[in-house]
């Protein structure tokens, strides 16, 4: 197939960089009902139906689906597809490195790290000079399960918005669990439950435990149990974990005094009963409105987030350099005025499909 740039460069011959010029962003990504699309390279990124071809930035399961033809993402993504959708989650698979440019194409494809989850990264795509980052979901707070984000210049970035309030201010996380560790020494006789979801939250929480010295084993629900493995076979230590079974415990006392892991949609079942006198924890950077954390039933809320908050953002919007700012997922509109207040352009992207799974 010829690509319309090559025409173009027949057609107008000295004219070419008066067509640069005149070369929109929306040209190299536009979104699509199928998700982010980019014509010089026939791919989409993120796509939420099944696509020939799909590059995913992340494992959360409103940005990796299955049932595409070819899947380009990290190592670490594609394994983390695998466990959750088993080994046939799409028909072919591609490994990007970080960091390690790849042309599909008429487009230069790079992967750079986005500090979200283990794996985790941002994708920027090239075309004719023109530099788009889409950084999928990202945060600048350290974590010690994930390379951290790296600001990429360009001249498009698109961010997401998930915490784009100004009064979303994210504490350092050790802080939170230095709060859950007080707790737990406080009320030895009960059993402390922490909601985090099953990909990166519970792995980080786990792992900032045991930076803040917490040496006892950890109770984890059933449903964290392969991504656990998963993330020690990486490298990530989480200390010995145990099964949250009545019969680990020995009995209902048996986790008294101790730290349940577990999704936080498991906590409103039955499965939650078994625990003597629970305090009811929830690692999430919602917790920082308290009507909510109230209507979830939460006595401790962790403000624990894997995404970024608005000093966060707007940070990382002046660290890209970028000229042009699109947003998606989230709280768009204040973000596009603050960018606008600053002089730079933006706009809402208005992709649909994304739910904010891990947060
Ligand atoms: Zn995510």
């Amino acid at each position: 197939m010829i690509h319309v740039s090559s025409v173009f460069k027949r057609l107008f011959g000295a004219s070419w960089s008066a067509y640069l010029w005149a070369m929109q962003p929306h040209e190299l990504l536009c979104p699509r009902p199928e998700g982010l699309y980019c014509p010089p390279g026939g791919f989409f990124i993120d796509p939420v139906r099944p696509v020939d071809r799909a590059l995913v930035t992340h494992g959360h399961s409103d940005h990796a689906r299955s049932g595409h033809r070819a899947v380009l993402a990290t190592r670490e993504t594609l394994d983390i597809m695998a466990l959750r959708y088993g080994e046939d989650f799409a028909g072919t698979t591609e490994a990007a490195v970080l960091g390690r440019t790849m042309r599909i194409g008429d487009a230069a494809v790079t992967f750079h790290p986005a500090g979200h989850v283990l794996g985790s990264a941002q994708i920027l795509v090239e075309w004719n000079g023109m530099r788009i980052v889409a950084s999928g979901d990202y945060k600048r707070q350290p974590d010690p399960t994930c390379v951290p984000f790296e600001p990429v210049p360009c001249d498009v970035f698109i961010t997401e918005a998930t915490f784009a309030l100004p009064v979303f201010r994210h504490p350092d996380a050790s802080h939170e669990i230095a709060a859950l560790l007080r707790s737990v020494r406080q009320f030895p006789e009960r059993t402390h439950l922490v909601g985090a979801y099953a990909l990166g939250k519970a792995q980080r929480v786990i792992r900032l435990l045991r930076d803040a010295g917490y040496d006892a084993p950890i109770f984890i629900h059933g449903a964290l149990s392969k991504l656990c493995d998963y993330y020690r076979s990486q490298g990530i230590d989480l200390g010995r974990l145990e099964p949250a079974t009545v019969e680990s415990g020995g009995s209902k006392d048996g986790f008294a005094g101790g730290l349940v892991v577990g999704p936080p949609s498991a906590f409103a079942d039955r499965w939650a009963r078994r625990f003597a006198d629970p305090v009811a924890c929830f690692a999430s950077g919602w917790m920082r409105i308290r009507q909510r954390a109230r209507q979830r039933g939460v006595e401790l809320p962790l403000i624990v987030s894997d995404h970024a908050d608005w000093d966060e953002l707007t940070a990382t919007i002046r660290d890209t350099g970028a000229s042009e700012i699109w947003v998606t997922h989230g709280r768009e509109e204040a973000l596009v005025r603050w960018c606008e207040l600053g002089g730079i352009p933006a706009k809402p992207l208005h992709l649909v499909g994304y739910e904010d799974e891990g947060d």
